[in-house]
């Protein structure tokens, strides 16, 4: 139960490979000792090297950045990772159970009492709903590996760690930015369809927020929430999230359709 401080960054496969890296400033993570070592497991088997700062902090996880040196430093560049951990200590989950209660897929979880429990389950969904969107060839993160509440996944981001901002933080620049948008709404609208029709999901929290941009193309987070369609509330939840890709849309100028007509073009 203890919290263990202890700095990640420090720990390395081998030898400082990259000068640059000890200027960087070093992230102090605070978890417990679990979590640490399943970090541990994954550095030792070869997933990352070194775990830097967060890249968020939420209510229900943290992401931070990682590196993993190859095996042949001379030739291969480092491979940026994303890490998103779950928080266990929780009182925000309890919202969520009305996600996971109805979902047949995790039905024998469905266990309110214990909160590791469920933080497991909604990794889990997590990874296995990523999964569904990469292989449906969806824009997101391709996630490569899960250890109880710790998801390593592909970094959408730059060489240097930076990650690609976040639809509310994307700056359009050019002549044509209305263009832009417009091709970044129909191309939006393209993916609700496909994660319906193809992965059979909605997404359930669907926004700016969750959405990466990065050279006209969208990329699709955060899917701990997302749902299949026989979830009772599903309907719900997909109608919420095209009231909120139109509003956002609508107030970049864009000539919105009516949210009718685009629930019919997704379930269509
Ligand atoms: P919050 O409680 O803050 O909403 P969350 O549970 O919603 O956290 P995500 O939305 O999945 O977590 O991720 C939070 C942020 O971390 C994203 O907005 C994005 O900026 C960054 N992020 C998440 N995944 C990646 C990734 N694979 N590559 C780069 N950045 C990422
Ligand atoms: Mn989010």
């Amino acid at each position: 139960k203890h919290a263990a401080k202890i700095r990640l960054d420090n720990v390395k496969q081998g030898q400082d490979r990259d000068k640059d890296k000890s200027d960087r400033a070093t992230a102090e993570l605070v978890l417990d000792q679990r979590t640490r070592m399943i970090l541990l497991q994954m550095i030792n088997r070869g997933l990352v090297s070194e775990i830097h700062g967060a890249i968020s902090t939420g209510k229900e996880a943290n992401v931070y950045g990682a590196v993993l040196y190859p095996d042949n430093p001379d030739a291969d560049e480092p491979i940026q990772r994303a890490i998103k951990i779950y928080k266990t200590a929780i009182l925000v989950f309890k919202d969520r159970e009305r996600y996971i209660a109805g979902e047949h897929r995790f039905k024998a979880g469905s266990d309110k009492g214990n909160n590791r429990k469920m933080v497991k389950l909604w990794a889990e969904k997590e990874f296995r709903n990523l999964r569904r969107l990469h292989a449906a060839g969806i824009a997101c993160p391709e996630p490569l590996m899960l250890k109880l509440h710790v998801l390593v996944m592909e970094f959408l981001g730059d060489k240097r760690g930076y990650a690609y901002p976040r639809l509310r933080d994307a700056r359009l620049a050019g002549d044509d930015v209305d263009d832009q948008w417009h091709h970044l709404y129909v191309q939006l609208l393209g993916i609700m369809r496909r994660l319906y029709q193809v992965c059979n999901l909605v997404h359930a929290d669907l926004s700016e927020y969750n959405i990466l941009y990065h050279d006209k193309q969208l990329y699709i987070i955060d899917v701990s929430q997302s749902v299949e369609h026989d979830h009772p509330h599903s309907l719900e939840f997909l109608r919420m999230d095209i009231k909120n890709v139109g509003d956002f849309f609508r107030r970049q100028g864009v000539d919105t359709l009516q949210d009718r007509t685009i629930f019919n073009f997704i379930t269509a």
